[in-house]
């Protein structure tokens, strides 16, 4: 008997009694502020599509018509015959827009990450990592068999003890806004360090990109990096551009570097093409509707401060990520669950994806939400945390 049903059995019966068993909600709308699930609207506040382009009509148009050109199915890997139009008319669009020389597309973003760092970095490299990256960041230092350091969270002093003590060939990692914690990294202290130690930084800007900076560039263009000072940018389209998909943007020697030898990158058929093409369109409306980036800042200053004269258990976030701190996961689940109850979907965050004893509902705020809609998960919040 090979033992496997024995085992997995008891992995579940254990996370059932730890409060950490996870459930998938069926969903039999599109992504918005109102979704429906099992017959009932819920007011959605966990959703990544932080711009409101997912179900953007003229993300859909776009999507259709290259539908009815390019078919559904890319056929191949990009390497093959898989890479059609739209994917280079979209990779072209993202180096001129994020001002890099190129940039190539990832199915996703776990496929990039995990791709850029097995394929840049190799044994007795050295590679450090926020201690709260994206897991995918996480499993690909891991994988690369570089020697892997985490540093204490955004600990640039820390970080800068670690890499003063390595040599040879160094990359740093960070995610430029925390997946779950809403807060930044110290993106100019970080670049500043990077160029003074000679070792290349790596940005994750997943829940930056298309929000953050004047022309939603991203975290970079919050801190007013210049393309050098970050080597290598990663960002998913799965997020504030509503589609799906992810990018590394950087030099020509990167990207060719990456075409040539990321196993992710080649062993694999590449996105539909139009997937891509509804990629361009929710590009160009990241830059032509600015007003969607200012709402969501307001909507974000808007929560903030009525969660604050609650007394509710803010985290120290200015982004769209505004999560609020419980601690144990039971609790958690169970104000996830009232919240549910009570028409509002917003999801309990738990080890092993965050820290232990730090679990968290997780409350995204998105530029289709509106203030109205702010208010209302005010109330309920005030409401819920008095009865506890
Ligand atoms: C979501 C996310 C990813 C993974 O992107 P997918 O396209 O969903 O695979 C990577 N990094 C960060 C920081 C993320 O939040």
């Amino acid at each position: 008997m090979a033992g496997f049903s024995e085992r997995l059995g008891a992995v579940l019966a254990q996370r059932r009694r730890d409060g950490l068993y996870r459930h998938r909600l069926t969903l039999d709308s599109a992504q918005g502020p109102l979704v429906q699930v099992d017959g009932r609207q819920y007011l959605n506040f966990c959703s990544n599509d932080y711009l409101g382009l997912a179900a953007h009509p003229r993300v859909i148009e776009r999507f259709r018509r290259a539908a009815s050109e390019y078919g559904v199915g890319s056929g191949a890997s990009h390497l093959v015959c898989g890479h059609s139009a739209p994917h280079h008319a979209l990779e072209e669009a993202l180096a001129e827009f994020t001002g890099r020389q190129r940039a190539l597309l990832f199915s996703s973003g776990y496929m990039a990450n995990t791709g850029i760092l097995t394929s840049l970095l190799q044994r007795g490299d050295y590679v450090f990592e926020d201690r709260l990256n994206h897991a995918s960041l996480l499993d690909g230092g891991l994988h690369s068999g570089a020697r892997f350091q985490r540093f204490a969270h955004n600990d640039v002093a820390a970080l800068q003890a670690r890499l003063t003590a390595a040599d040879g060939p160094r990359l740093v990692v960070v995610d430029g806004v925390f997946s779950m914690d809403g807060d930044t990294a110290p993106l100019p202290e970080l670049a500043a360090l990077c160029r003074a130690e000679d070792a290349w930084l790596m940005v994750d800007d997943a829940h930056g990109f298309g929000v953050l900076g004047e022309r939603g560039v991203g975290s970079t263009e919050a801190a007013g990096l210049a393309p050098d000072a970050v080597p290598v940018l990663m960002a998913t389209l799965g997020k504030a551009l509503g589609t799906a998909g992810a990018f590394v943007a950087g030099s020509e020697l990167l990207i060719e570097g990456l075409i040539q030898q990321s196993r992710n990158y080649i062993y694999t058929t590449a996105l539909p093409p139009a997937v891509a093409a509804a990629g361009l369109e929710a590009l160009a409306l990241v830059s032509e509707e600015a007003w969607r980036r200012e709402h969501l800042a307001g909507l974000v200053a808007r929560f903030r401060r009525g969660a604050a004269q609650l007394g509710l258990p803010l985290m120290p976030s200015s982004s769209a990520i505004q999560p609020l701190l419980v601690g144990d996961a039971v609790r958690a689940v169970a104000l996830s669950e009232r919240l549910r109850a009570a028409g509002f979907l917003i999801g309990a965050i738990r080890p092993p994806t965050v820290p232990a004893g730090t679990s968290r509902l997780r409350i995204t705020l998105t530029a289709a939400h509106s203030d109205t809609q702010v208010d209302q998960l005010l109330a309920q919040l005030a409401a819920l945390w008095k009865a506890d």
